[in-house]
Order: structure tokens, then sequence, then C-alpha cells
């Protein structure tokens, strides 16, 4: 069985390993397809590749874009893009471009909740100048001692309605779609258990997801249950879309899954690297 993992972030977002440590650390741990899918940006993908050549393993172009879908946000990931596609490169930095002023505004709001100079304090985590995200006031947060672990700082300060949280409007899905369909790759819903949607929400979701041009579905992801693998894998059959699986690594300690570790996708089950 070759080993896919197709959701990784690196320092290009909020990862905390670069590029080739990425790389150089899931090709040490048995992973022979890795996706590199930081959000709303490409800039990593060169080096990986390079790193992937060295290290032996195949490196999937990928991007993981934000998206605002009838007022939740919607991960989409692009798999096997064309990195020089400019659709793509200007898509993402429109999406990008929001991120400053939003994080100033999370600082204000965590200001106001009585933590001061978290954006200073965001900026201390922050590894590329092109992109700030929530993950950096998490690390900040534990680091100051506000919350235990990255997610009680989401839990407590960062998530949907808390203190710290502003709402922002990304992408549209048309949007996310077109860019990758544009330059050339397959889109994946990114994490469908995390997002709070009701049955019918999903369900609308994925139809309109699959009416755009959309491939995929993850289903095997650290934000799962074993139980959710079948749901999805339910679900992504009944909308005619393959099955996709990644442990969305983020660094040593901080993900359910380190690369190596990720359950296979259920039994009969179409992989989205079926075609590839
Ligand atoms: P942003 O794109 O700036 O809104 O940040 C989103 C990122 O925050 C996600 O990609 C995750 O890395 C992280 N994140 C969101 N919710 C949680 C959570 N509950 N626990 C841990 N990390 C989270
Ligand atoms: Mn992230
Ligand atoms: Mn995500
Ligand atoms: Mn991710």
């Amino acid at each position: 069985m070759t080993r896919y993992d197709l959701h990784s972030h690196s320092t290009c977002s909020d990862g905390v390993l670069t590029p080739s440590a990425l790389v150089q650390r899931a090709a040490e741990r048995g992973v022979q397809v890795l996706a590199l899918t930081d959000h709303d940006e490409i800039a990593g993908l060169n080096e990986a590749q390079a790193a992937a050549r060295e290290s032996g393993i195949t490196l999937v172009s990928g991007t993981e874009v934000s998206v605002t879908w009838q007022g939740d946000t919607i991960h989409v990931v692009g798999l096997r893009i064309d990195g020089a596609n400019p659709d793509l490169d200007a898509g993402l930095a429109a999406v990008r471009s929001g991120r400053d002023r939003r994080a100033r505004r999370i600082g204000d709001a965590l200001a106001a909740a009585g933590i001061p100079e978290a954006f200073e304090g965001a900026l201390a985590y922050v590894t590329s100048e092109r992109l700030v995200s929530r993950t950096h006031f998490a690390r900040f947060l534990v680091e100051a001692g506000h919350a235990r672990d990255i997610s009680d700082a989401f839990r407590r300060y960062l998530g949907s309605g808390k203190p710290g949280y502003v709402p922002h409007a990304w992408a549209s899905l048309q949007e996310a779609v077109g860019w990758i369909r544009a330059a050339g790759g397959q889109a994946v819903i990114a994490h469908p258990g995390r997002y709070k949607l009701a049955e019918a929400s999903m369900r609308e979701l994925l139809g309109e997801f699959r009416d755009r041009g959309g491939d995929a579905l993850e289903v095997v992801s650290p934000s799962h249950t074993p139980r959710q693998y079948a749901e999805y894998a339910r679900l992504a059959r009944a909308f005619g879309l393959t099955c996709s699986c990644g442990t969305d690594f983020h660094g040593p300690g901080e993900s359910r899954f380190d690369f190596g570790e990720l359950p296979e996708l259920p039994k009969g089950t179409e992989p989205v690297w079926r075609a590839w």
C-alpha cells in the first residue's frame, strides 16, 4: 500500500517546519506521497519539490483555500495544482490580503477581553510576512499562560463566537474551485466534520461543490472519529466525489496524527488519487 498524506502545513502558513524539514520528516516516517497545502499560499512548493527529489518521495503541489459559504468558513484543498498558474496566484494573494487587518482586529478584541499586546505577541510566531493566522495567536496565548494548549486557545478565545473571534469574508466556493481547476488541480472539501453544519446544509454544500467541479471529500482526518470516516465515505459516494486523507500536520506535538500515523481510507472507497 502506498502511503498518502494529502494535507500539511509549513512555515509558509501556520506550520512550524520549513517545507524542506516537513518533507524530510514525512519521508522518515514512511509517507510516500505528501501534499503541501499551506493556507491561501503556494510559496513553499518549489522548496518542497526540491526536498522531495532528495528524499525520494512524491510531493503533490497543493494549497488550502479559505472559503466563506453561507456565512460559515469552509476549507477547500487543491491538489496537483500548477503553482505557476496566474489565476490561482492572484486569487490566493487576494484571499491573503485581508489577513493583516483582521489580525489587528483580533488583537484589539483580545485587548478588550483583558489580554494586551496579543497582536505583537502573535507576530513573534509569524514565519512568513505574507501570512498571519489564528494559529499564531493561539501559540502566543499558550506561551503567555492564557490557554493550556492550542485547542484550548481556540475553545476559550479564538473560535467562532469567542472573545477574540473576528468574522471575516474569505473567497467564495465558486472562486476557490475555479482557481484550483484553472490551475489543473483537483478540489477537495477539507475536514467536513469540523463544520457546524446541519445535515441538510452539508448536503447542500456537497451538491453545490460537485456541481461547480469539485472532486473529493477529505474522509480520514484528525478532525474525525472512525465513525465519521465511514459516514463521510458514504456521503462522498452519494455525491459522486472521491475520498482524500491527510494529517493536517502543523508541527510535532500539535497534531493528533504525526506523519505515518494516518489510518487508511475505509475499504471500498474511491481514492482521489485513483487516476493519478
Ligand atoms: P485562520 O485561517 O487564521 O482562521 O486559522 C485557521 C487555523 O487555525 C486552522 O487551519 C487550524 O490550524 C487552526 N485551528 C482552527 N480551529 C482550531 C481548533 N479548534 N484547534 C486547533 N487549531 C485550530
Ligand atoms: Mn492551519
Ligand atoms: Mn483547514
Ligand atoms: Mn489544514
